[in-house]
């Protein structure tokens, strides 16, 4: 799998690309993550990325140009699945959504930053928009990292642990168990004795059980 996200700010992006699994990831070929910066693609001799919205008010507004020429210089290399565009007003993503894209080939995500990009774009090159949740950040890098770290862990062998991604939350519709690990004691604080029996029925099936009460509680509506 290739993600392109394309950026004015290409430096937020190091720290959550640059650590950890989504790191291991890129280095064992599992997925190729390349930020493109938009300023690469301005003709403007000052580099203007941004310009005052028609009809006034406060806030600029992303040009569309360096955003074409971006986009275009990458359709020429490669055909992509979705042309995503970070949105807070956007389909609300989800597991589900992060099942569903991991499954791509090519992405590319558009992060907004001021007020956000000329409309045209949305309209005409967008093929989908995602908000990761109501409240309004300062720009799409933060969320495009978030969209495609959902995304990356689910590729096979990224996780070490084969089932690791399938047993947590929202898998299939329940919140995670609990988990403990060492010491079996701490401070008086002890770690339930189903999970020190030894015995791996008992085991899975209390796993479920906890799963299903914290689903009520905690996310009823995912319970039908
Ligand atoms: N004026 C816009 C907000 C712009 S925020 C509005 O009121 O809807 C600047 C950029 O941050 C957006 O273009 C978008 O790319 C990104 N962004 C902000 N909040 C986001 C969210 N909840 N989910 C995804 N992207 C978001």
């Amino acid at each position: 799998m290739r993600i392109d996200i394309v950026t004015c700010l290409p430096r937020l992006l190091d720290s959550p690309f640059g650590d950890s699994i989504l790191k291991r990831a890129q280095q064992k070929d599992l997925v190729s993550v390349c930020v493109n910066d938009l300023r690469q693609y301005s003709t403007d001799k000052h580099q203007r990325l941004d310009d005052y919205a028609y009809g006034g008010g406060a806030g600029m507004v992303m040009l569309m140009e360096p955003i074409l020429n971006c986009f275009r210089t990458l359709q020429s290399e490669r055909e992509y699945d979705e042309i995503i565009y970070m949105s807070p007003d956007g389909e609300q993503f989800s597991q589900s959504m992060a099942n569903e894209l991991s499954l791509k080939k090519n992405l590319l995500i558009l992060c907004g930053h001021y007020k956000g990009v000329d409309e045209r774009i949305r309209e005409h090159f967008i093929t989908r928009e995602i908000s990761i949740g109501d409240y309004v950040l300062s720009g799409g890098e933060l969320a495009a990292a978030v969209v495609s770290d959902a995304i990356i862990r689910l590729l096979p062998g990224v996780l070490s642990d084969e089932t690791s991604a399938l047993t947590d939350s929202y898998q299939d519709d329940l919140v995670a168990p609990p988990v403990y690990t060492r010491p079996a004691e701490f401070e008086g604080m002890k770690v339930p004795d189903v999970l020190l029996s030894g015995n791996e029925a008992k085991i899975e099936e209390w796993r479920f059980e906890q799963s299903v009460e914290r689903t009520k509680k905690r996310r009823p509506g995912l319970i039908s």
